[in-house]
């Protein structure tokens, strides 16, 4: 089982909130423990002055997305390794235990890596989870005509 599986099931577990555009706490746990789980991580300049983190011990600072390009595609390409891994099963898996209250984990998962959708889903084509993010990109798609 890879880590990113085990992390996504903790979350759910913990109760963090991994709502999308979350108007009460932008989703930060979520968002920000997630990319200090990178072996890219240790390496973004300055990052033990951006690191932040709260009284739960999850990471609250930095996101994907107050990071340079540069970064954000390294971020991308070692997350998507660990996208491609994902079973099918481990997907529905995922889509059941979601909190009722937020999407899908995997939705916001992808959600936060939305300026490099297309990116992205190139690194995963033919995989489960590259399904999972064609059916995002062409909902975005056929909502934006
Ligand atoms: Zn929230």
């Amino acid at each position: 089982m890879g880590w990113l599986y085990k992390f996504l099931l903790q979350v759910i577990e913990d109760k963090c909130c991994y709502k999308c555009d979350c108007s009460k706490c932008g989703s930060s746990e979520f968002r920000a423990t997630l990319i200090s789980k990178l072996k890219c991580y240790r390496i973004i300049p300055e990052i033990d002055k951006l690191s932040k983190f709260n009284d739960r011990n999850y990471f609250i600072a930095p996101t994907y997305k107050d990071l340079d390009a540069k970064t954000q595609l390294k971020i991308e390409e070692e997350i998507s390794k660990e996208l491609s891994k994902l079973k099918q099963a481990q997907i529905t898996r995922l889509e059941e235990i979601s909190d009722n209250y937020m999407d899908p984990i995997l939705r916001c998962l992808f959600y936060e890596f939305s300026n490099q959708s297309d990116y992205l889903y190139s690194l995963l084509v033919g995989t489960p989870a590259g399904i999972y993010l064609k059916k995002m990109i062409d909902h975005f798609n056929s909502r934006c005509i």
